[in-house]
C-alpha cells in the first residue's frame, strides 16, 4: 500500500514533470517519455519504458502513485453498446463513467464531482447531494482506465467496425457532478487531455457541461478559451428554471447568455444547449417562443432531450407530439435543433440518471 505522500502521476501535466526533471538534473525529455508510456502505449507502470534510463526512472518514479480507478462493475448496452463503468476511488468513493460510441467517434462521459451539490429538481444524480470533489487525477483516470478497457476488448471494437488501434475520441464532462463548481481540477484534466504527446486529444472535441455556474465558466474560459460549452438550460423562463434550477437563483440565466455572448468558443463553435422536455413543465409552444427569444444573437445548436423518466410519480417524459411540435417550432424559427434519445438506457447511463445504486454500494461491501 503506497503512503499518502505519493502523488497521483495522473494529475500532473507535462510541464510539472518537465520541472522535476530539471530540479533532479535530468534531460527534459523524460517528461515526455513518461507520458508517451502512459497515456499512448497505455503502460500500467510508465516508468518501465525500455528508453527511460534507471537513474531517471529512481529520481523521477520515487514518489509517484500510478493506481488507476478500478472497475468494480462495467456493463454493455445490447442496443447501441454503450458501456458503464462503475469506477472505485482510491478513498472507497464511487463513480460513474460511460463510453458511447457513436459512428467513427467513441465519446467519454467523465465524473468530476462524487455526487451534485446543485439539486435540479429533475435529476437523479442531484438528490445524492454533493460528497466531493474529484482531482484532476481521478478524472484524467477515468479516461485511461477506459482506454485500456478498450484495448483489451478488441471485440467490442470490432463489432462496432472500428479499426483495432481506435481509442477515445471525445470527451464530454456531463456525467455526475457540476464540472464548473471544481474547476480547477476539470481545467488541469483538461490540459493533460489535450497534451500531444499525452492523449493528445483536440480541445474542439472537449466539452464542458455546466447548469450555468458563472464564477467557473468565466475562470474556465480564460484558460481554455476555445473549449466547447454545453449549457442545460431546460426552461427560458427565469422565474420557473429557478424552481427546478436553484443554480440560477444565484446565476440567473439572462447573465449566464450574456457571459456566453462574449466568448470566444461561442463565435468559433457555438454553444450546444441542453434542453431536457419535462411532461407539462416545459415542454409548451410558450417555453420554445422563450427558447428562441433568449439565445437570439448565439450561435446554438440545441439538443432535446425527452425526459428518461425515473421518478414518474414527480416527471413524467413528454408526449410523442410535443417533442415534435416544440422541435419543429425552433426550426421553424431558425434554430439547429435535434431530438436526442439518451444512450445506454438499458444499463442507466443516460443523463439525469448517473447515481451511485443501492445495489452498487451493496457491491462494493461484497468486494470490501
Ligand atoms: S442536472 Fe447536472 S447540475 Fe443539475 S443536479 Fe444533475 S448533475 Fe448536478
Amino acid at each position: 500500500m503506497q503512503n499518502s505522500n505519493f502523488q497521483n502521476f495522473y494529475s500532473i501535466p507535462r510541464e510539472n514533470l518537465v520541472h522535476r526533471c530539471r530540479e533532479a538534473g535530468l534531460p527534459e525529455v523524460h517528461a515526455t517519455t513518461l507520458f508517451r508510456a502512459a497515456y499512448k502505449s497505455l503502460m500500467a507502470e510508465p516508468w518501465k519504458a525500455e528508453n527511460l534510463p534507471k537513474v531517471a526512472r529512481a529520481k523521477l518514479a520515487y514518489d509517484l502513485d500510478v493506481r488507476l480507478p478500478g472497475a468494480t462493475k462495467i456493463l454493455v448496452s445490447r442496443y447501441d453498446r454503450s458501456v458503464k463503468f462503475l469506477f472505485e476511488l482510491q478513498d472507497g468513493s464511487l463513480v460513474e463513467t460511460v463510453l458511447m460510441p457513436e459512428r467513427q467517434r467513441i465519446t467519454l462521459c467523465v465524473s468530476s464531482q462524487v455526487g451534485c451539490g446543485q439539486a435540479c429538481t429533475f435529476c437523479h444524480t442531484g438528490r445524492m447531494g454533493l460528497l466531493r470533489n474529484l482531482d484532476a487525477g481521478e478524472i484524467v483516470g477515468q479516461l485511461v482506465s477506459a482506454n485500456m478497457w478498450i484495448a483489451n476488448n478488441s471485440d467490442w471494437l470490432g463489432a462496432l467496425g472500428l479499426p483495432q488501434k481506435q481509442r477515445v475520441t471525445n470527451i464530454v464532462f456531463m456525467g455526475m457532478g457540476e464540472p464548473l463548481d471544481n474547476v480547477n481540477a476539470v481545467a488541469d484534466a483538461i490540459t493533460i487531455m489535450t497534451d500531444p504527446f499525452g492523449p493528445g486529444l483536440a480541445l474542439r472535441r472537449i466539452s464542458v457541461s455546466t447548469a450555468g455556474h458563472l464564477d467557473g465558466l468565466t475562470q474556465l474560459l480564460n484558460l481554455h478559451p476555445d473549449v466547447r460549452i454545453a449549457l442545460s438550460l431546460h426552461s427560458p423562463i427565469e422565474s420557473e428554471r429557478s424552481k427546478i434550477m436553484p443554480i440560477n437563483r444565484r446565476w440567473p440565466l439572462g447573465m449566464v447568455l450574456e457571459a456566453l455572448r462574449e466568448a470566444p468558443t461561442q463565435k468559433n463553435h457555438g454553444i450546444l444547449i441542453q434542453y431536457t422536455l419535462i411532461n407539462g413543465v416545459n415542454d409548451s409552444l410558450r417555453h420554445a417562443e422563450e427558447l428562441v427569444r433568449v439565445t437570439s444573437g448565439l450561435k446554438v445548436k440545441i439538443n432535446l432531450i425527452p425526459l428518461n423518466e425515473i421518478d414518474p410519480s414527480r416527471f413524467t417524459s413528454p408526449a410523442a407530439t410535443a417533442v415534435e411540435e416544440f422541435r419543429d417550432f425552433l426550426h421553424k424559427s431558425g434554430l439547429r435543433v435535434m431530438v436526442r434519445y439518451s444512450k445506454g438506457q438499458d444499463i442507466a447511463a443516460a443523463c439525469g440518471q448517473l447515481v451511485i445504486a443501492e445495489t452498487d454500494l451493496a457491491l462494493r461491501k461484497t468486494l470490501q
